[in-house]
């Protein structure tokens, strides 16, 4: 049914070039609007409710309606709405949440710098480590090296060290000096009878390869994330972890830990480094860092990264970075109070409980004709679609499967997302068992509908 003349979705037709969305279809079937969040629910304008199980987009940690954060930006907004961090002036929620984040941190870190979404962040990152080499005198160590399905952002560096097709076609990128290494997702990528440890001592050795074969003198860093989301849910291999840093070290090459994802509890530790045991030199933050109530993010520096940037700093006479809104009281006091419930609620150790729950219920899934792979870590799952399971392939085109299933879920009140042919989950960390339950149920509902509707009934 086209859309009212006048109604919001017609408006959103006529005037909105939507993110992550194909422009053309979206003019054809616009919009769904919603209107309202409670809890893990939120609510469209013709009030049907849906759970969501990405918690937008793996971000909203504490819910969507947390009178406490309201709260706190209102207080903020009254006390002082804006001020800005350049030319030595600051604020107490700025200061107050580079100290509670330097306090939280997995490994001592010595700085951090405040952005506003997790492309900045990474953005930032490059040439943060641009003006290290030129700092140290080592103009030449300015490659980067990030992994093939690595998510890092769109901005024009951040974009380049993602590892998607999608985020490069027709944008011109990746721009130079940026590489992207073996990803490591066992179930696609090892061969026939390799084990998780020997694909992780693969993985290891082609990053070591890429090194030799570029020079390690020109390395500045490897950027990760503990665990791939936006990629698909890619959980590394056993031993993979200990294997990668083990190069990095033999190289003196800084590992980057990209938590935008993993940050703030979504493994069921505080952050992805805990639980791989990573010892990242930067860590990016953002995401479940205000539950997304307001733009915020944050990079992490340890002092041999802070040292030479400072040097480089005081050399030209300031550091010629910084937007507008770096380190926003009001985002900042909000990710203060998101923190503060996140420790006080022990919603760390939720998503731990109910990610047992969740990644077991999700595996009852494993035998249904339409699933290949079940993968996941606490509250973040993929369940990877396929049509034929023994040569792991889905039907034409790619991401045709997921998307259908996607819908057939989200009709029956689950909103996950199709990332290619898998479908991923990411539920705010305050969910509980039931509703944990619910989503299981009803993904299992929508995959029974979708292979009745291809004649693949069970
Ligand atoms: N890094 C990771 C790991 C992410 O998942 C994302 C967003 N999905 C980003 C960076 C980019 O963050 P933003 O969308 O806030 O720019």
């Amino acid at each position: 049914m086209p859309p009212l003349p006048n109604s919001i979705e017609a408006r959103d037709i006529a005037f909105h070039l939507h993110p992550y969305t194909n422009a053309r279809r979206h003019e054809e079937i616009g919009p769904i609007v919603m209107a309202k969040g409670d809890g893990v629910y939120v609510e469209d304008v013709d009030g049907k409710r849906y759970i969501e199980a990405m918690a937008g987009l793996w971000s909203v940690a504490v819910g969507f309606s947390e009178k406490r954060l309201v709260e706190a930006a209102s207080r903020q907004m009254a006390e002082l709405p804006y001020y800005h961090a350049f030319t030595h002036k600051t604020h107490a929620p700025v200061v107050d949440l580079a100290e509670k984040l330097i306090q939280l941190a997995p490994v001592p870190m010595s700085k951090v710098h405040f952005t506003n979404s997790g492309s900045e962040a990474n953005d930032l990152i490059v040439k943060l480590l641009r003006y290290r080499a030129n700092g140290m005198g080592e103009p030449h160590r300015k490659k980067i090296i990030s992994r093939l399905r690595g998510y890092h952002g769109v901005t024009l560096a951040s974009a380049s060290l993602t590892g998607l097709p999608n985020n490069h076609r027709s944008f011109d990128l990746p721009m130079e000096g940026i590489l992207h290494t073996t990803c490591p997702h066992h179930w696609r990528e090892a061969h026939e009878g390799e084990s998780e440890e020997a694909f992780a001592t693969r993985c290891a050795d082609d990053l070591e390869a890429m090194i030799a074969a570029e020079g390690p003198e020109t390395i500045a860093a490897f950027i990760a994330e503990p665990l791939m989301g936006a990629g698909g849910v890619v959980v590394p291999p056993a031993t993979y972890w200990e294997k990668v840093q083990a190069v990095l070290r033999r190289h003196d090459i800084l590992l980057v830990a990209d938590e935008v994802i993993c940050g703030f509890g979504r493994t069921g530790e505080m952050f992805g480094s805990t639980y791989y045991d990573m010892k990242p030199d930067i860590m990016t933050v953002s995401k479940a860092l205000s539950s997304s109530y307001l733009p915020i993010s944050a990079v992490l520096v340890n002092e041999r990264v802070y040292g030479p940037i400072a040097d480089e700093s005081a050399k030209i006479g300031t550091f010629g970075h910084g937007f507008t809104t770096s380190g926003h009281p009001v985002a900042a006091a909000v990710a203060l109070e998101n923190l503060k419930i996140i420790e006080e609620r022990d919603l760390v150790a939720n998503a731990r409980e109910r990610g047992v729950r969740l990644q077991a219920g999700l595996r009852t899934l494993s035998d249904h004709p339409l699933v290949g792979e079940v993968r996941g870590v606490g509250l973040i799952a993929g369940v990877e679609l396929v049509t034929d399971k023994k040569a792991r392939i889905a039907v034409q085109p790619p991401g045709a499967l997921a998307a259908r299933a996607f819908g057939l879920i989200q009709e029956r009140g689950v909103i996950s997302r199709a990332i290619g042919d898998t479908l991923a989950f990411c539920p705010p960390l305050i969910i509980d068992d039931s509703q944990i339950d619910t989503i299981v149920e009803t993904v299992r509902l929508g995959l029974d509908e979708l292979a009745g509707e291809m004649g693949m009934g069970r």
